[in-house]
């Protein structure tokens, strides 16, 4: 395993990492969720991520039971979790980032992942009907209480993230140091134009999401939607719908055995190909990895691997084939 430093934060971060979206409590067994997590720990991954709305609360739930029982040292290991969408309830103030949801959304999951306290706590998208100064400052109030050690966003825009800068300095709060934005093969601009100028100046670190686009970049949807699944999950039509009914659909589509051709032509799978090409990229911390089965993570492990077989000229036929294509 590689560890990446966080931005400019001191935080150490495997270059992979594991998160529990759609599978832990919802689409995978508990046993299946605790053979992921361990086999991600004995890979040397040291970053869980997590988040209030999954599966409701469960994911936080099934991963705090495995953590628990692991006997894994705390200093081992990272854990996140992120407030925004609510858990379970959805009357006002369950959700979004006031200071009410945001410091009551902690306290659950730090009680359902039963640890002290969150290594990474992310506003899991902006709340256009909270003052910035409110969140910031709870997110600090969070921090100095010692139930989270370092705060982020998701899917923020550089401007907002900004905002929370300048709110941070003039306050003299504790500064956002992560963004978490989706980035792979097909969605490249907000993390490669976008955000640019951030990665120097404040250092934003990224922990980024979907590498292979929720498994379109696997291949598994070229024939239809296989039974099984993510996109045949019940609860997740809209996700389905989100991929597989975007324009421009077909030429992606079109793409992926292309894609697939390159991967073979350099001794690698096509997963580790688009996690490798998303590692590629100096401003990636981490590129988080889902996965369904214990097979899936062990081959997407191999990215590393596949790192230095990334040349030149391979990036330029990916990016030829892909990059006209991405958001
Ligand atoms: P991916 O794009 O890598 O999709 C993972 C899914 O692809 C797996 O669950 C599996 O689905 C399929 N898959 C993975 N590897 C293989 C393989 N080798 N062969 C075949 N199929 C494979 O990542 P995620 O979308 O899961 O994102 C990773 C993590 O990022 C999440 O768990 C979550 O923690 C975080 N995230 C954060 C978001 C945010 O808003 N901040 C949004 C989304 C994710 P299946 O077997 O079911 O088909």
């Amino acid at each position: 395993m590689q560890y990446r430093n966080l931005g400019k934060s001191g935080l150490k971060v495997s270059a992979l990492s594991f998160g529990a979206w759609v599978t832990f409590g919802k689409q995978v067994g508990d046993p299946v969720a605790r053979k992921l997590l361990h086999t991600a720990y004995d890979a040397g991954i040291n970053f869980f991520d997590n988040a209030e709305s999954y599966a409701d609360g469960q994911a936080e739930v099934v991963m705090g039971a495995i953590l628990k029982k692991s006997g894994w040292r705390r200093s081992s290991y990272l854990v996140s979790s992120k407030v925004f969408f609510g858990a379970d309830g959805d009357r006002p103030n369950e959700e979004g980032l006031s200071r009410k949801h945001m410091a009551e959304a902690c306290h659950d999951a730090l009680r359902r992942l039963q640890v002290d306290y969150l290594d990474l706590y992310y506003c899991h998208r902006p709340d256009p009907a909270v003052q910035i100064e409110e969140s910031c400052r709870a997110m600090h109030d969070l921090i100095t209480q010692g139930k989270v050690l370092y705060w982020g966003t998701s899917e923020w825009s550089a401007a907002q993230i900004e905002a929370a800068h300048a709110v941070c300095d003039r306050l003299l709060l504790h500064h956002p140091v992560v963004e978490q934005p989706e980035y792979n093969l097909f969605h490249r601009s907000r993390v490669e134009k976008e955000y640019a100028p951030l990665y120097r100046s404040p250092g934003l670190g990224t922990t980024i999401w979907s590498p292979l686009a929720s498994g379109l970049l696997t291949g598994k949807y070229n024939k239809g939607v296989p039974k099984g699944a993510r996109l045949d999950t019940p609860g997740m039509e809209w996700l389905r719908d989100a991929i597989l009914k975007k324009p421009g659909i077909e030429r992606r589509l079109a793409a992926v055995p292309k894609l697939a051709a390159i991967a073979k032509g350099i001794g690698s799978s096509l997963p580790c190909l688009a996690v490798a090409w998303c590692l590629r990229n100096p401003n990636i911390s981490t590129v988080i990895l889902g996965a369904s089965r214990v097979e899936q993570l062990q081959e997407n492990l191999g990215a590393l691997g596949v790192l230095e077989k990334l040349s030149p000229q391979v990036m330029r036929d990916v990016d030829a084939l892909s990059g006209p294509l991405a958001d």
